[in-house]
C-alpha cells in the first residue's frame, strides 16, 4: 500500500467491515516499530493494534442512549475529548492514532470541532476518518485529509479458509478440524502466515462486537493469541505440520 503520509486520512466504503480493515490495515502501518509502509504484523504495536488492546490506537464510535440504541450522531462532546486526549503524549509508540467510525454522522458542530483539530494538530498525532461517503463531510475537513476510496474493493474476497476454521471453531468440530489442519498443510509458509493474519482480522471483528459468532470474546481473544504464537513459530522455523497440529489440538477447549 503506498498511501502518501499525512495526519489525516478519509476512508470511503459503503462496506462497514471493509473500510475498518482498511483502517487497521493503516494503523499498523503508522504504529509499526518497522516504520516501514506496511505493517510488519510481528512487533509489539502491531500484534497490540491486531488483538485491539494498543493503548494508542483509540477508536471513536456512536454512543448508545439510554435504551441501548446507537445513537445517531457522534457528539461534539466526543470529538472534543478526542481533541483533548490527542495533547496527551502516545504510550509507547511514535503516534497515536484516532479512528472515527462513522465521521459523516457528525453534525456541523462536530465537523467543526474536527476541523479546528485537523488545522492544529499534535505533532503524533493522526486521525482517521471512516465515512460512507466523503461527500457527508465538509469541503474544510476534506480538504485536509488524505482520501482513500475503497470502491471497486469492495467484492474482494476475504480469505475463504478463514472463513472455515472460524466457522469450525464455532461448531466446535474436532472432525472437521482436524481435516482442515491436515487439507492447510499443502500451503506455503507465506500461504499459511497470509491465512492467520486473515483469521486474527476476523477474531478481531468478533472481539469489537462488529461480527456476530457464537464465540464469546474470552475464546476469540485465546485463538488470538494462539494464532500470535503459531505466528511466532512459524517465523522460527517450526514446520508447518507441527503448527498446524497445535492449532488442531488447542483450537477447541477441552470441557
Ligand atoms: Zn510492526
Amino acid at each position: 500500500m503506498s498511501t502518501p503520509l499525512s495526519h489525516a486520512y478519509i476512508i470511503s466504503s459503503a462496506d462497514t467491515q471493509l473500510r475498518e480493515e482498511k483502517s487497521l490495515e493503516l494503523s499498523m502501518g503508522l504504529l509499526c516499530e518497522k516504520g516501514g509502509s506496511s505493517p510488519c504484523m510481528k512487533c509489539s504495536q502491531c500484534k497490540n493494534a491486531l488483538g485491539g488492546t494498543n493503548p494508542d490506537l483509540i477508536t471513536i464510535s456512536r454512543k448508545t442512549d439510554d435504551k441501548g440504541r446507537q445513537r445517531r450522531e457522534l457528539l461534539v462532546d466526543q470529538i472534543r475529548e478526542m481533541s483533548s486526549d490527542s495533547w496527551v503524549r502516545p504510550q509507547a509508540a511514535d503516534k497515536k492514532v484516532y479512528i472515527i467510525s462513522d465521521a459523516d454522522t457528525m453534525n456541523q458542530a462536530a465537523q467543526n470541532a474536527a476541523l479546528k483539530l485537523l488545522e492544529e494538530p499534535a505533532a503524533y498525532a493522526v486521525f482517521i476518518l471512516l465515512v460512507s461517503s466523503a461527500a457527508a463531510l465538509l469541503p474544510t475537513v476534506r480538504s485536509r485529509c488524505v482520501e482513500i476510496n475503497l470502491r471497486g474493493e469492495e467484492k474482494r474476497e476475504e480469505n475463504p479458509l478463514a472463513r472455515e476454521y472460524i466457522a469450525l471453531a464455532e461448531k466446535g468440530d474436532r472432525a472437521g478440524l482436524c481435516s482442515f489442519c491436515s487439507h492447510c498443510e499443502e500451503l506455503s509458509s507465506q500461504e499459511l502466515s497470509e491465512l492467520l493474519i486473515s483469521i486474527q482480522i476476523r477474531l478481531c471483528d468478533i472481539i469489537a462486537f462488529r461480527e456476530k459468532s457464537s464465540l464469546n470474546r474470552a475464546s476469540a481473544f485465546r485463538l488470538s493469541s494462539l494464532c500470535r504464537l503459531s505466528q511466532e513459530y512459524l517465523r522460527m522455523n517450526v514446520g508447518a505440520k507441527h503448527i498446524l497440529g497445535l492449532i488442531c489440538v488447542q483450537t477447541i477447549e477441552t470441557p
